[in-house]
């Protein structure tokens, strides 16, 4: 007997960066020697005192269903941090936050919570791939606003404008923007200028603003983080503020972000939560507040680690024939242009090729450009340790320049 799956996911892709990491693991498990730059998260260990909590958290009981918005103590943590990260305008009350079984969760019941059919959704492009799947798993319409190389992969105000024009041109309601500063998958971390200028604009057309705050912690070069929300009262009013323990402090297995914003909307993405997943687990919500409320002197020394494989690989990859690649201030991801390399003889055709090519010819792994929303790219996380970059540069040198 064969069971149709429903047509609502019949079309869904899997997330193609979990695709490449695990074809990669398939190839290890053959035995082959695979370096892998797909991966995206720290490759550094959950702090012991994060450890810790979550220990004593079990010990001590807290083995039940929490309420399903999240913790009353993680709430008001989250309430707290985002206050000291993103400045005292960054206010919020417990009542406005909703925890979910990580960012991309919160995410998920927030665009439930906003959208109705015919609504579009603004993304600036490259984008993270499950922007426009999340999108349109409520169906919405994703619109992408797309940004060059050549502009810092930041996108305009005027491009913000023409792409809500285009939206309404398609008979579709303009109705959310979406801004990742800093950007997965290109690292571009946004000056407080473009963003106000965006922030602006967006409020001008009347846009929701949903700000995907997960790498606001890890920025290079003195470079300072805005936190959207910051940027005055109607700005705040406008937005949803992303944010969560995974990157910042290397804990993606633990399952922990969080949205804060409109009350309402909360609510109702929080009704959601309570009807589909419940809260995230209690200990993982233990070890959220450790994390977030502790000192954090481990911080340093991971930005000066990742700032020094940026400079490693940056270098590496501009030193390739046909690779151009912008340093980026944030983030742990580069994202070459590497149309130079494709087609021609015995060249693969496609930035999608080239990724398996690479993978299978060198043994390394990166993530193609073509579902972020920008073929004749590459991604490379380099979240690994300096060998495993040195070597894995020497193998694409070795590749690309037969
Ligand atoms: C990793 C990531 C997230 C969410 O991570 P969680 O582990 O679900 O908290 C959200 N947005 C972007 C752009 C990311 O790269």
């Amino acid at each position: 007997m064969s069971i149709a799956v429903s047509r609502k996911l019949a079309a869904l892709p899997a997330s193609p960066t979990l695709a490449v990491n695990s074809r990669a693991k398939a190839l290890r498990a053959e035995g082959r020697d695979v370096l892998s730059f797909a991966a995206g998260e720290p490759d550094f260990p959950t702090p012991p005192h994060v450890l810790d909590a979550a220990a004593a958290a079990a010990q001590a009981g807290q083995t039940r269903y929490t309420p399903s918005p999240g913790t009353p103590a993680l709430r008001k943590a989250v309430c707290d941090y985002q206050r000291r990260v993103g400045g005292s305008a960054v206010d919020y009350e417990p009542g406005e936050v909703l925890v979910s079984c990580g960012a991309k969760h919160a995410l998920y019941n927030l665009f439930q919570a906003l959208l109705d059919p015919g609504d579009a959704v603004l993304i600036p492009a490259p984008y993270w791939v499950s922007y426009p799947a999340q999108v349109q798993l409520a169906e919405g319409k994703p619109v992408p606003i797309h940004a060059t190389l050549g502009e810092g992969f930041v996108p305009t105000r005027s491009s913000l404008r023409e792409a809500a024009g285009l939206a309404r041109n398609t008979g579709a309601h303009p109705k959310a923007v979406i801004i990742n500063s800093p950007c997965n998958p290109t690292g571009a971390a946004y000056s407080r200028a473009a963003l106000e200028g965006l922030v602006e604009e967006a409020l001008t057309l009347g846009l929701v603003i949903v700000s995907d705050e997960i790498y606001g912690r890890l920025t290079y070069d003195g470079f300072e983080h805005v936190s959207i929300p910051s940027l005055g009262r109607d700005a705040k009013a406008a937005t949803f503020l992303v944010d969560g323990v995974s990157k910042t402090f290397a804990m993606t297995g633990w399952r922990t972000g969080w949205v804060c914003g409109d009350r309402e909307v909360i609510a109702a993405a929080g009704r959601l939560q309570s009807q589909s997943t419940s809260g995230p687990s209690s200990i993982s919500q233990a070890a959220a507040i450790a994390a977030i409320t502790s000192p954090e002197p481990f911080l340093a020394d991971w930005l000066a680690a990742y700032s020094a494989r940026r400079t490693v690989m940056v270098e590496g990859l501009n030193a390739i024939d046909g690779v151009r690649c912008p340093s980026p201030q944030g983030a742990f991801y580069v994202f070459p242009d590497v149309s130079g390399l494709l087609g021609g003889p015995d060249r693969p055709a496609t930035d999608t090729e080239l990724a398996l090519w690479l993978l299978e010819e060198a043994g390394v792994a990166c993530v193609p450009g073509t579902p972020f929303g920008a073929p004749g790219h590459l991604r490379l996380s380099y979240a690994t340790d300096l060998d495993t970059i040195r070597e894995g540069l020497r193998r694409l040198t070795a590749a690309l320049s037969l």
